[in-house]
């Protein structure tokens, strides 16, 4: 009891005197105090399995990552107006894993800013302000980030889309508007009317945004030849490309090293955010040489703290552990292994409608028969997960998908446990609930 009143306490402050749009997860909420690998610790001392966290991408407190921190934190942090080594090591560290076309690189400290700085280089680079994204989309708080994301606008207290958003359907081959393998080309071709409208204004395209894997529209995997397709029709129109990969980027997918990689294509832009600084706050800009000059128009880019050495240090420490410890290849092999066993969990379990995603980015959609989404059971699943020690989480329109995105040290016994919960829950809770 004694506890609880801790986190009681902790609670009413927050309620108070804390933003009052900031949320919680889960009914009861947790105090976490520790971090380790893929496991969080509560005030009490419990253990969970975190499925949730793709920030903490090499492991929560990851040794050499807290330790190259705390060296250079006790050395130098400065603004990128000094010459430093460690802002070049880290911008060479990225653009090795870049196409070639992406060589210039600009550091911020967060998703958001990273797509702010992309929106302004395509205001610069075309002249255009009018943007192409996917309903559903998330792409970050700030202003412009809220205006081209209508995971926002278009959901609770939001006002719908702004004149310069132009929002086609979220390209869900399992729910969405056109349904299987092929409706990748039905998805693209969606972009001609918004194009259409734009010029039908006098005005141009400025560039499409899209995520890898969409996370908040619910691990939707974009269906075969969309994104091939969708550029060039962005591309024709004189728009450019911007790959936000803040979630999906930096090996999680397991078979490339970068979300878009999955496709045939090189975006002008790519925005990669959470995981590079493993916690600490970190984020960058990978553009064309071509964009980078247009966007030098003069006025100087400062940020504060992009670039500084402490910063530069843990991302290159961050890109370096997932090389050495070989976590790309981990998230391959765990990813579908994991999505097997889901997989097989779905043909016992009709509830689980379907399960997709690719490496460690992986999710699972709960359905009746009608294919009509049950959000509820989606939180009663994650409640109860968490009862047993498993961090979960829901997303998606109907909040019906449940999200698998753990630090990727992820191992396959963490995803034999995580199967063994889910079958039990399903099996004992669902039985009663239905
Ligand atoms: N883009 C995507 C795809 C995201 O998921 C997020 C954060 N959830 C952002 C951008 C914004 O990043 P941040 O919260 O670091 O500003």
């Amino acid at each position: 009891p004694a506890q609880e009143q801790t986190n009681n306490s902790l609670i009413e402050y927050r309620k108070i005197h804390l933003g009052k749009s900031l949320s919680l997860q889960y009914k009861i909420p947790i105090n976490m105090v520790r971090g380790a690998g893929q496991y969080l610790m509560d005030q009490n001392g419990k253990k969970y399995l975190d499925t949730v966290n793709n920030v903490a991408h090499v492991g929560h407190e990851n040794y050499d990552v807290v330790k190259t921190g705390q060296k250079q934190m006790a050395l130098l942090n400065t603004n990128s107006r000094y010459l430093h080594e460690n802002i070049n090591t880290l911008a060479e560290e990225l653009l090795k894993t870049l196409p070639p076309e992406l060589s210039v690189m600009h550091f911020v400290n967060s998703g958001s800013e990273a797509n702010e700085l992309a929106i302004r280089m395509v205001k610069a680079a075309t002249g255009e302000r009018d943007i192409l994204a996917s309903e559903v989309g998330y792409h970050g708080n700030s202003n412009m980030c809220v205006d081209i994301s209508s995971y926002k606008f278009d959901g609770k207290g939001g006002s719908g889309a702004p004149e310069h958003t132009h929002i086609f359907p979220l390209p869900d081959a399992f729910r969405g508007k056109y349904r299987g393998k092929d409706s990748g080309e039905k998805y693209a071709d969606e972009i001609l009317p918004l194009i259409e409208r734009i010029a039908s204004k006098g005005r141009g395209v400025g560039a499409l945004i899209l995520e890898s894997i969409i996370s908040c529209g619910g691990q939707i995997e974009l269906p075969e030849g969309f994104l091939e397709r969708a550029y060039e029709h962005v591309r024709k129109a004189g728009g450019l490309c911007i790959a936000d990969e803040v979630q999906v980027g930096c090996g999680r997918v397991g078979k490339t090293f970068w979300g878009f990689q999955l496709h045939n294509v090189v975006p002008d832009i790519v925005t990669i955010g959470k995981p590079l600084g493993n916690g600490h706050p970190l984020a960058a800009v990978a553009c064309t040489q071509e964009v980078a000059e247009k966007f030098a128009n003069g006025m100087e880019y400062f940020n504060t703290f992009g670039g500084n050495p402490v910063s530069c240090a843990i991302g290159t420490e961050v890109l370096r552990t997932v090389k050495r410890e070989k976590l790309q290849e981990n998230a391959l092999e765990v990813g579908e292994f994991l999505k097997q066993k889901l997989q097989k969990l779905a043909q016992e379990f009709p509830i689980i409608g379907d399960v997709r995603g690719q490496g460690l980015f992986l999710g699972f959609e709960l359905v009746n028969e009608a294919l009509n989404p049950l959000g509820d059971k989606a939180d009663y699943l994650a409640n109860r997960m968490k009862d047993h020690g498993i961090l979960m989480s829901t997303d998606g329109p109907d909040n019906n998908v449940l999200k698998i995105k753990p630090p990727m040290v992820f191992s396959m016994e963490n995803a034999e446990e995580l199967v063994l919960y889910l079958d039990k829950i399903l099996t004992e809770d669902f039985m009663q609930l239905n």
